[in-house]
């Protein structure tokens, strides 16, 4: 069964969203599991500390490199990626999302206040992984993120009518457009809106045409870096 670990000083946090819907479908069947392991339950003194004030100064705490260590070494199985989240990690990504998915599962250590010591990413030899660049308060929710990307691909997730392979990303281009009925809808502007013709003539070449062109357009005009990772690749590719 594939295993995610999350360490964390919210345990109670968790399930959260991903008891809910697919995943929260999949970890009923036993298609996963999820174990939120406290930090504190690591800490070595009566109070529970878990941080520390930084060395040099500065504002905000540090997880302490022991303690975090003892929880790591108690909790990670081998064989089992060790991801932190971490705002100046490498940028999550479905490709990366597929190769954890196909592994024994993740170890996730979820950050607060200012971050970590680095001596315990060092020994641990973390794989420091971000959501975005942008700064959350803790790691739990980009952990559930990069679980609840890994969990969909799991066999037996997603049923074939939701097949992942023309989603966004997984080509390297964005999704096409969807509509679905009353084929004629008018918005609260009073403007009436039809689906595309082509969508409701059913020639089925035809609709794949245009939804590879819309992706290839949207791609283009959205994610210039994308569109150009896509060119460079078909470049060398025919090469
Ligand atoms: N001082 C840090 C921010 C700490 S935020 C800095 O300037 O980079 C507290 C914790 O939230 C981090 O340790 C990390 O685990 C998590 N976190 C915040 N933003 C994140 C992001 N974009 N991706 C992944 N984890 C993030």
């Amino acid at each position: 069964m594939w295993t995610a670990k999350a360490l964390t000083l919210f345990p109670e946090m968790f399930p959260g969203p991903l008891g809910e819907s697919l995943a929260g479908k999949a970890l009923k069947e036993g298609i996963w599991s999820l174990d939120a392991v406290d930090i504190r339950r690591f800490a070595k003194d009566r109070h529970g500390t878990v941080d520390d004030a930084p060395f040099g100064g500065g504002a905000g705490m540090v997880l302490k490199p022991d303690i975090l260590s003892a929880a790591i070494e108690a909790v990670a199985v081998p064989g089992m990626s060790k991801l932190l989240m971490s705002p100046r990690g490498a940028p999550f990504s479905q490709v990366r999302g597929r190769e954890l998915a196909a592994g024994p599962g993740v170890l996730l250590v979820c950050g607060r206040f200012e971050g970590v010591d680095e001596r315990v990413i060092e020994a641990h030899a973390l794989e420091e992984v971000s959501v975005g660049d942008f700064v959350l308060s803790g790691g739990e929710i980009a952990a559930m993120a990069v679980m609840d990307c890994c969990v969909r691909l799991l066999p037996g997730v997603m049923g074939a009518a939701q097949s992942a392979s023309e989603e966004s990303f997984e080509d390297g281009l964005l999704e096409y457009p969807h509509y679905t009925r009353p084929a004629t809808w008018a918005g609260p502007d009073g403007i009436e809106r039809r689906v595309p013709d082509v969508l409701v003539s059913g020639h089925h070449g035809k609709v794949a045409a245009w939804r590879m062109s819309q992706r290839e357009e949207i791609t283009r005009r959205r994610r210039p870096d994308l569109w150009e990772r896509r060119r460079t690749a078909k470049v060398n590719e025919e090469k």
